[in-house]
């Protein structure tokens, strides 16, 4: 496997006022599985369904209802474990973690605390380009969700909506590895990307899908011990999550240089303000009575079934992008831009197979991705195919067409659709490369302005204004090359 090198970027410091202060950051994220089905029940976990729909006996903890384990839930998990090179665990078990809350039915989650299904493994986080942290995972679990309370919705009392209740959650929490806010952003980012690719989670953030409890402490720089943290609750936002580490960061450093101490807690993030306050001291595991799920089984899976869900693993991002670079010649830069999401990938391959990867990338990164963009529509649901997009690369490739033939060539796909190659020959878009053609129309201009002839001989740069007039005069089509030279020719210069 192709590994990159990369150089560990350093931390962000804080200037205190007997020097300086680095951060020290571990995340828990919470990734909605996409499954169809609950992890512990069949029903469905369509988002925005009417609420209390999607609710069945189990989820409702009516008494005496077993949960059973969904085979595709875990299998998900496993995948994600492996796209996160992690360690699978071919034995786990669920424990329950009770509290109180009015949408947790049964009163206790079932989670996996002591024996996780996914140990340690890691994740590569490129803040710029040359530059990454390896951010290690402790281990990955499979939780249920809870449900929904509602607050706002009348004065005077408060609604819940079970339909999340169940839902199939991997949490996957970091080592303390992360030293600023933007590794942290960008390492979100990169798990979703992963998660996209395996499949295993969409991602979407603003649906809650993906949300991170941010845990935060702050150490003076250098210092190889850990500090006291706080752990920031349930946010869903790459922009908000920087902005809390930065500012609890900081609250934390007032507190130290003030010859305080830090509290452990779990505090809330308030984006209104910028600021992050306590909603309640640390819990400890005790504190939730946790104890092994009596209506579960451990759950035992096979060396053999998790070599086949292995097999069926995809190229992940990392190993994508070095490939990219490596058979496309492309930057390092526009292979991230073309492997930011699979779907784009497998396009560009598409436009780029038996091509010069370069020019490839040139069209699908800013004509396209920049097209789609403008409609905000997505790869998949680019009017113009990749076999579309790579007949009018042929067509340039050839000379056919000149690059700004291409582009409306490209702009008229775009709207009509059609053969690339049959538009340019039923519209007479084909380049001319015709010496005596060019030179007839290259004289024509020069006849019709022969002050700019005077001046052009007198400045050699005015001959870019003849070439300009004859591209014009010419619809586009003259070869451009030709004309440069023919102009120059007949100039004298
Ligand atoms: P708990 O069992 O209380 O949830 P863990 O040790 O499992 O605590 O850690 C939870 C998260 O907090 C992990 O992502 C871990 O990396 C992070 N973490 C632990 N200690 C620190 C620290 N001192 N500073 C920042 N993050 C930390
Ligand atoms: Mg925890």
């Amino acid at each position: 496997m192709h590994r990159m090198n990369f150089r560990e970027p350093e931390p962000k410091t804080i200037a205190g006022a007997r020097g300086d202060w680095e951060m020290v950051i571990g995340l828990e994220v919470h990734a909605q599985v996409s499954s169809k089905s609950k992890l512990f029940s069949g029903s469905s976990t369509e988002f925005g369904a009417e609420p209390n729909s999607n609710v069945d006996f189990v989820d409702a903890a009516m008494p005496g209802m077993l949960p059973v384990i969904n085979e595709f839930c875990v299998e998900q998990a496993v995948r994600t474990g492996l796209g996160l090179k992690a360690k699978i665990n071919l034995r786990s078990e669920f424990d329950r973690k009770n509290y109180f809350y009015p949408d947790l039915p049964q009163g206790y989650q079932i989670s996996q605390l002591y024996h996780p299904i996914v140990g340690e493994g890691e994740v590569t986080v490129e803040t710029r380009q040359g530059f990454a942290r390896r951010v290690r995972i402790e281990h990955l679990h499979l939780e249920q969700d809870a449900g929904k309370s509602l607050h706002d919705l009348d004065p005077n009392c408060s609604y819940v909506d079970l339909n999340r209740t169940g839902v199939a959650l991997m949490e996957i929490v970091s080592y303390p590895d992360i030293r600023s806010p933007e590794e942290a952003a960008a390492y979100i980012l990169k798990l979703r990307q992963i998660l996209r690719f395996l499949g295993t989670c969409d991602g979407n953030m603003q649906n809650g899908n993906l949300r991170a409890d941010v845990n935060v402490s702050v150490r003076p720089k250098g210092s190889s011990n850990l500090g006291i943290r706080c752990e920031i609750k349930n946010m869903n936002s790459t922009k908000f999550i920087q902005q809390a580490i930065d500012y609890e960061a900081r609250r934390q450093v007032a507190i130290l240089e003030d010859g305080g101490k830090v509290v452990q807690e779990t505090r809330l993030y308030d984006a209104s303000s910028g600021t992050t306050r306590s909603m309640r001291s640390k819990e400890e595991a005790h504190d939730y009575r946790y104890f092994p799920c009596p209506d579960l089984l451990p759950l035992e899976i096979s060396k053999e079934w998790v070599d086949s869900v292995a097999a069926g693993i995809p190229e992940l991002p990392d190993e994508k992008k070095a490939r990219f670079i490596r058979e496309f010649g492309v930057t390092p830069y526009d292979a991230d831009v073309l492997t930011a999401e699979a779907d784009n990938a497998a396009y560009f391959e598409d436009v780029a197979a038996g091509r010069d990867g370069k020019t490839a990338a040139n069209w699908v990164i800013n004509e396209l991705f920049g097209r789609l963009n403008k409609d905000g529509k997505s790869v998949s649901e680019s009017p113009v195919s990749a076999s579309q997009l790579g007949a009018i690369l042929d067509l340039l490739a050839a000379k056919d067409i000149s690059g700004k033939i291409a582009k409306e060539v490209f702009e008229i796909v775009w709207n009509e659709g059609g053969d690339p190659a049959m538009i340019v020959e039923e519209r007479g878009l084909k380049q001319v490369t015709d010496e005596r053609a060019i030179r007839s129309a290259v004289e024509m201009v020069l006849e019709a302005n022969p002050d700019q002839v005077e001046r052009a001989r007198a400045n050699p740069k005015v001959a870019g204004w003849f070439v300009g007039q004859v591209m014009k005069s010419t619809g586009g089509k003259a070869n451009p090359a030709q004309v440069n030279a023919i102009v120059r020719e007949l100039l004298e210069l």
